[in-house]
């Protein structure tokens, strides 16, 4: 058998015709609160249904494509489609307290200055920035803080580039929900390529960037080539993966096959990868029919064959996914399809956390129900996992010890890279649903990072 040598494998630009057969939407158009009324299929709720999405609107960010709208919504399995829930906007994502007194406004016709005072109100009682991540993750590079930057974990620096500030539509869960409502000062972004590259050449030990967001592929090809390029230089030798956190392949998976610098894209990922980089596509799926269409079943397949490696991650939400069969059906399919199913997280204490969180115990009971029924490939998945202050801590389980009930917990990535992997206790609580709530086993005052963790905090708040 001979084995010729690969040419690219992004070799043929999809003819219009081609594109028809993948998906009815080429061209990206999108909704926000304002067009509000264009969304055609929205006719078929009750007017009642409608101006509840509306008030919530004006509080927690909407924005929604139209490929979201006619290929991944089941208008007859409205309001519990799953994609539904992921989108549009629900009466009990805000308390409702503040729900009435949207509305009122908007029932009386107030002016949008009123309207943009109360929401603002309401946003500070949705903790607009868990697990400090403002606070205490800046890197500081030549003496300077660099604000489009996070550096938490040893081995990996995140990149929020300003042009991926946005996203091709809006998870009504978003634990970044606070970038997307008006508010600049509460934005993660940076422009400066030269810092970023800067950073890591004086940063050996860091192995992994990831571009973060919004998401960031909604960023235009020529400005990928620009912050992806120095990569190729012996200085950055060290950063051996580049991975890119996005949920474009369920909102606008055209990026890699119809839209027009798609080509392009492929082309950069295939030389990055050709030239000993690994390129590690975040994925973000919650639920498996996010999976289904042609389209992102094209774009999947031209990402591999250009030599990216997806990995697929979400939170478990309530309303959307809080059922075993759910995960059992998106990891083998994932499995199917080459995706490698990388965490299960637990959905972050922010935004409208009262309508989608669970209690961990709950979340353990579905990961593991899960986990049970799939081959060894999806136990690649691990979780739950709460993305905190301290670290990722996942629950490993639920047992009893010495008569006490507990969660076995452990870091998975910690602030001290020590933490990691030292399982450790806490009382059960049927209700607790972050870590804030857990109280140590065993009749101890604290947890054993603690004291350490205040440590780092310095003179900042605690925060878990
Ligand atoms: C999850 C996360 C990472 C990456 O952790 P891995 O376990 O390597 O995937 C890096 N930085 C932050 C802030 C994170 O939350």
């Amino acid at each position: 058998m001979t084995v010729t040598m690969q040419e690219s494998a992004v070799t043929q630009d999809k003819s219009l015709a081609d594109a028809q057969a993948l998906t009815q939407v080429t061209r990206y158009k999108v909704y926000t609160q304002r067009q509000f009324d264009k969304i055609e299929p929205l006719k078929r709720l009750s007017p009642e249904q409608r101006f509840e999405i509306e008030v919530v609107a004006n509080v927690l960010p909407f924005r929604v494509n139209e490929y979201v709208i006619q290929e991944l919504i089941n208008w007859d399995n409205v309001p519990n489609d799953p994609v539904f829930q992921l989108t549009f906007p629900q009466r009990g994502m805000i308390a409702p307290e503040d729900y009435d007194r949207m509305a009122d406004l908007i029932k009386r016709g107030a002016d949008r200055k009123e309207i943009t005072q109360l929401a603002s109100e309401i946003h500070g009682y949705l903790n607009p920035h868990p697990a400090g991540q403002q606070e205490m993750n800046v890197p500081v590079f030549e003496g300077e803080p660099l604000g489009g930057m996070q550096h938490k974990y040893r081995e990996t620096v995140l990149f929020f580039p300003s042009q991926g500030q946005v996203c091709h539509s809006y998870c009504t869960f978003c634990f970044r929900w606070a970038q997307f409502v008006g508010n600049t000062e509460l934005r993660f972004a940076s422009h400066e390529a030269e810092k970023l590259h800067g950073y890591l050449k004086n940063e050996p030990e860091v192995t992994d960037l990831l571009f973060t967001g919004g998401d960031p592929m909604v960023m235009r090809t020529r400005h990928w080539e620009n912050y992806l390029e120095p990569f190729l230089t012996p200085e950055l030798d060290h950063v051996q993966t580049i991975r890119i956190g996005t949920k474009s392949l369920t909102f606008w998976p055209q990026r890699y096959v119809t839209d027009e610098d798609a080509d392009d894209l492929l082309r950069l990922l295939e030389k990055l990868v050709k030239h000993g980089k690994h390129i590690a596509l975040m994925a973000h799926f919650n639920h498996w029919q996010e999976m289904q269409t042609p389209i992102v079943r094209e774009a999947i397949r031209r990402l591999r064959d250009a030599g990216v490696v997806i990995r697929a991650q979400a939170p478990l939400i309530n309303h959307i996914n809080n059922d075993p069969d759910v995960w059992v059906r998106m990891w083998r399919e994932q499995v199917q399809l080459g995706i490698i199913p990388y965490y299960m997280f637990v959905e972050r204490d922010t935004g409208a956390k009262r309508y989608f969180e669970l209690p961990l115990a709950r979340t353990h009971e579905v990961y593991q129900k899960a986990i049970q029924q799939v081959s060894g490939l999806a136990r690649t998945a691990r979780g739950p996992s709460m993305s905190a202050g301290p670290g990722k801590v996942e629950i490993q389980g639920i047992t009893e010890i010495q008569g006490e009930k507990v969660f076995v917990l452990r870091f998975i990535q910690g602030r001290n890279p020590d933490w990691v992997q030292r399982p450790f206790f806490a009382k059960y609580d049927p209700e607790a649903t972050w870590l804030n709530d857990l109280k140590p086993a065993f009749g101890e005052d604290k947890f054993f990072f603690e004291d350490e963790y205040a440590q780092m905090a310095g003179d900042g708040k605690i925060i878990y």
